[in-house]
């Protein structure tokens, strides 16, 4: 068993960064390419969730496994043509424009994939893994719940963490990511009047996306990793 939290990114993902477990990276390899065959983007909403803390705006309420817990699910909203499909309109498959019911159907009939539509939760994709296999279930809960809670802890990253910082629920906090405000900062960008506060919220996404933008990094994906560090002066 290979357990390690993990960030994901690729060209049909666009919204919240994608925090999954190793083992679950393949599959969503599978999903951008499905994607990409469609021409469609993910808008990821969430992915790997912290046991306990309550998602906003979600009806569904977690399933006492959830493949959330151990990094193996996303919930998505679909965007093509510049409309975004949400959970009201993924409901309604009947109703939905063909490449997105291609989409869907190429889920469905992977071997592994399943689509939340089939147990009520259409914003939903995860590879059944709570239910294959229950035991691997249970020894992957524990190091992906860990290492979601180092990355959210305040104050335990040292500013000089390896670790990549982006936009997450709940926030990352940490001197690490006070010192790449500060630089932000110190450049001209603007973190509204928290300033720098050590937590990683909506503002410093936003001014880390303006930077990488004229810097000329790529991508320009908001996330705080070496390239970025390095052009801040860190
Ligand atoms: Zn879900």
């Amino acid at each position: 068993m290979a357990t390690e939290l993990k960030t994901f990114t690729d060209s049909q993902f666009i919204g919240k960064p994608v925090l999954a477990d190793i083992e679950f990276i393949p599959h969503l390899e599978k999903i951008n390419d499905f994607a990409a065959t469609n021409g469609l983007k993910i808008f990821v909403t969430s992915s790997a969730r912290p046991w306990g803390v309550p998602v906003g705006g979600a009806i569904v309420s977690p399933a006492k496994m959830s493949n959330h817990l151990i990094g193996h699910a996303i919930d998505m909203n679909i965007q093509i043509g510049g409309k975004l499909y949400t959970s009201n309109e993924l409901g309604d498959f009947n109703s939905l424009p063909p490449p997105i019911k291609a989409f869907i159907t190429t889920i469905r009939n992977h071997p592994v994939l399943r689509w939340g539509g089939d147990f009520g939760d259409p914003v939903h994709i995860d590879d059944g893994l709570n239910l294959h296999n229950p035991n691997l279930w249970k020894d992957k809960f524990p190091i992906i719940q860990s290492e979601l809670t180092g990355l959210t802890q305040p104050g335990i990253r040292a500013v000089n963490s390896p670790r990549l910082l982006f936009l997450t629920t709940p926030l990352m906090k940490g001197d690490d990511i006070k010192v790449v405000q500060e630089k932000l900062i110190g450049k001209g960008f603007d973190l509204g009047i928290t300033g720098a506060d050590g937590f990683f919220g909506q503002a410093t996404a936003n001014a880390v996306i303006k930077f990488q933008d004229q810097e000329d990094l790529d991508p320009v994906d908001g996330i705080v990793g070496d390239k970025t560090k390095k052009a801040l002066g860190l």
